[in-house]
């Protein structure tokens, strides 16, 4: 997917310059920069999320342009394409582990309930919560809910999954039980992109840097080489 010139403002604040980038099918990019500089909204741009004052978006057979109107048809295609993760996992709290999990498979895809839970238990599987598929949300740890948030985003198939800083609420330890559910992701050639201001946690996971600040784009290239310079 790629996105040009977009541009973004609130108020008089010009939030997003002319930025231009691609996020690679089949590979990892993790979008990092001080807080503030527009990182979550390049994120929530591609989710239709936020929709910029111009500049265009190509995904798929889509091709928008955000001075026109998006069809509500186009943008709930997109959206379904584009899993979000947020970074308070925003589970349903009434509803146990697998209940979140088949809530977008049966209600957005109309997969029989059957299925649903069958690939429920998959993703729960994946990301090592199986057993906690009966649990509610407020019986997790913070890495747990985390987990079951993507599994919950994954069960829906997306093409890319979008994730906005994933493990800022948690202390390290759960991170890195969310950073491995990741690697695995990646492995599997998983598109994603990640929005993160642990460094760490980038050097990781990223096969793409996309370096933002102050709404521009300062480094956009291979994770290894951004590192290097260090
Ligand atoms: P980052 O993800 O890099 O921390 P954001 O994309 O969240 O940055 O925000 C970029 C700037 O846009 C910040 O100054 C933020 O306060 C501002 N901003 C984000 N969303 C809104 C909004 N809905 N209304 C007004 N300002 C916003
Ligand atoms: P994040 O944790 O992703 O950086 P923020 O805490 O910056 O998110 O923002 C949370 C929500 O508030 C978002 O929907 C964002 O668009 C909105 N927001 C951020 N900054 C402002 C602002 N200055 N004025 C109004 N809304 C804002």
């Amino acid at each position: 997917m790629q996105v040009k010139h977009l541009n973004k403002a609130y108020g008089n604040k010009q939030v997003l310059k002319d930025v231009s980038v691609e996020f690679p099918a089949g590979q990892t990019t993790v979008l990092i920069g001080p807080s503030g500089s527009g990182k979550s909204t390049i994120l929530r741009s591609l989710n239709l999320l936020v929709t910029p004052d111009n500049g265009t978006f190509d995904f798929n057979d889509h091709h928008v342009d955000f001075s026109q109107p998006i069809s509500r048809k186009e943008m709930l295609e997109i959206r379904k394409d584009t899993g979000m993760v947020f970074q308070e996992y925003n589970l349903f709290p009434n509803k146990t582990v697998l209940g979140n999990v088949i809530e977008g498979p049966t209600q957005v895809l109309k997969q029989d309930k059957a299925t649903a839970i069958k690939n429920a238990h998959e993703w729960l599987k994946k990301v090592g919560l199986d057993d906690k598929a009966n649990a509610y949300p407020n019986e997790l740890s913070g890495g747990q809910a985390q987990r079951v948030a993507i599994a919950r985003a994954m069960a829906m198939e997306p093409e890319y999954l979008l994730l906005d800083e994933p493990t800022s609420a948690l202390d390290p330890e759960l991170e890195l039980s969310v950073l491995k559910v990741l690697l695995a992701l990646a492995k599997e050639q998983q598109s994603m992109v990640i929005v993160t201001h642990n460094m760490m946690f980038a050097q990781k996971v990223a096969d793409k840097i996309v370096f933002v600040e102050d709404g521009e784009i300062l480094y956009d290239g291979e994770a290894q080489a951004f590192f290097d310079r260090e």
